[in-house]
């Protein structure tokens, strides 16, 4: 079976400075991948090249079937197939959580009314947000808006969702929520790529964790990866003694 996300011997450069050196890995379908690393090593480049909000410079990238490497990608058709969520939620302020979540299925896939209010109310109740679909953003908390973030992402009916350290911006009681949501889709089959600086729940959560360093995939394993680290790198990375 092929890989649902596959990236060969990506680079790419800002200017002079080399971000992706190389980049190789793939994600089975119903796999998470977790992308750890120091800030500035390409975590976030390497996932914007997936949803191609980046054009690689050099390799090969691809997504559900879409060859995203290839100038003659439709772009429409990658999107509907990749949800993607950011630190900051970007949720418009005059309209509900429900209204917010609607926008997608009605715009971008042409649902009808009815069927994007179904749809609305089966994503606000995967992010447990059921009780809130009639709140405006301001009237909820930074973990709440998050989770109608990744709702809205997911009326999309993505087969790939790509996660950008989507809990550094909430305090860390708010966190645990965001990620137990990401916990559920994982735990339903949802093929997953996520950038994050939560290393429980990388090792509980993540099939593969990769470590990049210097735009390159310095390390990745599964779990025995935390316990046991290869390079000297990582070890840094993960502190002494963590
Ligand atoms: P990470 O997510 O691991 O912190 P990024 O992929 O965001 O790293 O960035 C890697 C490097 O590329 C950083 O030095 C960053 O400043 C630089 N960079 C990222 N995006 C751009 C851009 N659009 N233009 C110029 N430099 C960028
Ligand atoms: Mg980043």
């Amino acid at each position: 079976m092929s890989a649902v996300v596959q990236l060969e011997n990506v680079h790419k450069s800002f200017g002079t400075l080399k971000v992706l050196d190389g980049v190789s890995f793939e994600v089975g379908r119903g796999e998470v991948t977790a992308i750890i690393g120091r800030s500035g090593s390409g975590k976030s480049t390497a996932l914007r090249c997936i949803d191609r909000l980046e054009k690689v410079d050099q390799g090969r990238i691809r997504v559900c079937g879409h060859e995203v490497s290839d100038a003659r990608l439709d772009l429409r058709q990658l999107r509907r197939d990749v949800g993607i969520v950011f630190q900051s939620y970007n949720l418009f302020p005059h309209l509900t959580a429900a209204e917010n979540i609607a926008l997608a299925p009605r715009h971008a896939r042409g649902k009808t009314r009815a069927e994007a209010k179904e749809i609305t109310e089966r994503v606000l109740a995967q992010v447990g947000l059921s009780d809130k679909a009639h709140s405006y953003p301001e009237q909820l908390s930074g973990g709440q808006q998050q989770r109608v973030a990744i709702a809205r992402s997911l009326a999309m009916e993505p087969q790939v969702m790509l996660f950008d350290e989507v809990t550094s911006a909430l305090d860390p009681q708010l966190t645990g929520e965001v990620l137990k949501v990401m916990a559920d889709l994982a735990a339903g089959g949802m093929t997953m790529v996520l950038v994050t600086h939560e290393m429980a729940f990388a090792r509980n959560v993540a099939d593969t964790t990769i470590f990049m360093h210097r735009g390159r995939v310095w390390e990745q394993g599964g779990r025995e990866m935390f316990d046991r680290p290869q390079t000297a790198e990582l070890k840094q990375f993960f502190g002494n003694g963590l």
